[in-house]
């Protein structure tokens, strides 16, 4: 993959610092995308270097999140999305998959990047039924409480929570406690999207883990821990884990195979065994 293309800085809108990498910038780069700086070019040149397959990881988790809306949409009837740490807008977007199925399903994104905040709104101009928030998705009061949440989403009625791709870019353990305060806000029949770096626990595997873990952890990102499928597991307290893929396995297991109404993706690249996702339901 080449990181020669993107935006040079002297095309940065008001408020963006192009000094600093961006996860969503880097993040949108490796899906192909245009929105990146030289900054962020530097960061996934050292991560292909680390593991030339590298970008597998991004192409998986987005499969995931596509993938997973479709079911949702198609086969629980639930009418409000909220996606935190939405990203950029690519070809294939949540409120884009659910509309197809649920014309009039509420979607709202939260992020904190200005970039994906600037092009979001434009995206969403003329949407009645998506809005784009602004708030800090690991201070789970902050978009609880957020006013055009409040409007748009009733915790009374089941929704489906996304947080997929972001709880690894939270520094620390906070996480089960982070996520256990959406999942307590949730009514029951709520589902969550949940995915997030894995540390596959095979030797080999966890090597490409770790080489991404440095290049992420002690670069100027500072973040981007791998954990195991039952640190993930334990961030989703009291949920029930729906069948993964036709294989018939529960709760998490890598993106690539995350499909449970269709074939699962024979002999992935074992850079994409590095990214697990689930899907779970609040009883
Ligand atoms: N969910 C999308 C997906 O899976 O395709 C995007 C994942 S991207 C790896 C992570 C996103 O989380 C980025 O857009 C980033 O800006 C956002 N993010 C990271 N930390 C955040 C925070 N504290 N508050 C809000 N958004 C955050």
């Amino acid at each position: 993959m080449s990181v020669s293309s993107g935006t040079s800085p002297s095309q940065a809108p008001v408020g963006i610092d192009p000094d600093r990498p961006s996860i969503a910038r880097v993040y949108d780069g490796f899906l192909g995308g245009k929105d990146h700086y030289a900054v962020d070019r530097v960061v996934m040149g050292k991560v292909l270097e680390a593991v030339p397959e590298a970008a597998d990881i991004a192409r998986g988790n987005r499969g995931f999140l596509n993938r997973a809306c479709r079911f949702l949409a198609a086969q629980t009837g639930v009418q409000q999305f909220l996606d935190c740490g939405s990203g950029l807008p690519t070809a294939e977007n949540t409120h884009q998959i659910v509309h197809r199925l649920q014309p009039e399903a509420q979607v709202v994104y939260v992020d904190n990047d200005p970039v994906v905040l600037a092009h979001g709104r434009a995206l969403l101009a003329d949407e009645e039924f998506t809005h784009m928030i602004e708030a800090d998705i690991f201070k789970p009061r902050a978009v609880l409480e957020n006013p055009v949440v409040l409007t748009n989403i009733d915790f009374a009625e089941p929704v489906v929570l996304l947080h997929v791709g972001t709880l690894h870019h939270l520094v620390g353990d906070d996480g089960p406690a982070v996520m256990g305060e959406y999942i307590d806000a949730l009514a029951s029949g709520s589902y969550v999207v949940f995915s997030h770096f894995l540390d596959p626990e095979v030797p080999e595997l966890t090597d490409i883990a770790k080489r991404i873990e440095d290049v992420l952890v002690r670069g100027p990102l500072g973040a981007g821990a791998f954990r195991t499928r039952a640190e993930i597991e334990a961030m989703l307290p009291g949920l029930e884990f729906i069948q993964a893929n036709g294989e018939g396995d529960i709760g998490l297991v890598p993106c690539s195979e995350w499909w449970p109404d269709g074939p699962v993706l024979r002999n992935p690249s074992p850079a994409s065994r590095c990214i697990g996702g689930i899907v779970a339901r609040k009883p």
